[in-house]
């Protein structure tokens, strides 16, 4: 049988690359959205993935959507928790519903994620999660203290995890991508994309797939001994 993953937030940006890289390996993946079923619909047909929608900053919601992947394509062996969002504003314009709600889809969703699935992945004596850091997280970023605490907490919820996991053949560790060319960036105004984008060594922004085939490389049995580890994708931005 071969191996089943949710990718959450995974159809579009990076985490449709995800979908579909992993999907073109051979396991079986389900695309989890927030909302925009257009783009889900477009998604699936282009892909032949199914997507399934729900929240992941709600707790109940993932473990009802876990039990309907579970039920509908087998038990789930790898979480990819890719979801997040951006409100950015300097504190002092930061309202506590924007540092709220980054923490409760960036960090709470990872928690959610694997508490749906972490124990039947241990049971069952393999398991892998991803989680999509930042190098935001790692370095911060002016106007984002909300998804920088959010980002950098994933990778010490990776650490912890990952003891968690590592007797028992469940591996966790997360990546840290650099500025990637999706709707996230695309949203950054020109100016300072230009700006960021000077400040990257390889000058120019990172594809998405380069994201996706860190992920199956980790996803894989070769990575069985990688385990709590964050694995910088940002075109030398950052050398953590
Ligand atoms: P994106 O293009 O904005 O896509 C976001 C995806 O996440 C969409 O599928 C969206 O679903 C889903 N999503 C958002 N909120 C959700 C929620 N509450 N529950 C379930 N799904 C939700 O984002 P991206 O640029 O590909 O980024 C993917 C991940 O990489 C994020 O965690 C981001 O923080 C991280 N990252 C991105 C960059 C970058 O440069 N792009 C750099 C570093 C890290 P809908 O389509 O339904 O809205």
């Amino acid at each position: 049988m071969t191996k089943v993953a949710i990718v959450t937030g995974g159809t579009r940006g990076i985490g449709e690359a995800i979908s579909s890289t992993l999907k073109e390996l051979g396991y079986t993946v389900a695309a989890n959205y927030a909302g925009n079923a257009e783009k889900a619909r477009a998604f699936t047909a282009r892909t032949g993935i199914a997507a399934f929608r729900w929240n992941v900053g709600d707790h109940q919601a993932c473990l009802d959507g876990c039990a309907e992947v579970a039920a509908k394509l087998g038990p789930i062996d790898i979480i990819i928790n890719n979801a997040g969002i951006t409100r950015d504003g300097v504190l002092a314009k930061m309202s506590f519903d924007d540092w709220n709600e980054v923490m409760r889809i960036n960090l709470g969703g990872c928690f959610n994620m694997a508490k749906a699935t972490f124990g039947g992945m241990r049971e069952r004596g393999w398991g892998r999660i991803v989680n999509i850091g930042s190098v935001n997280g790692q370095a911060g970023q002016y106007g984002q203290v909300n998804y920088a605490a959010a980002k950098s907490g994933i990778h010490g919820f990776t650490k912890a995890l990952a003891q968690e996991g590592a007797k028992y053949g469940v591996t966790v560790n997360a990546i840290a991508p650099g500025y990637i060319d999706t709707d996230m960036v695309s949203a950054v105004p020109a100016p300072v994309l230009d700006k960021i984008i000077d400040k990257i060594p390889v000058g120019r922004l990172g594809q998405a797939n380069e994201i996706a085939r860190g992920v199956a490389f980790l996803c894989s049995n070769d990575a069985a001994f990688i385990t709590g580890s964050m694995l910088s994708i940002n075109g030398g931005q950052h050398m953590y």
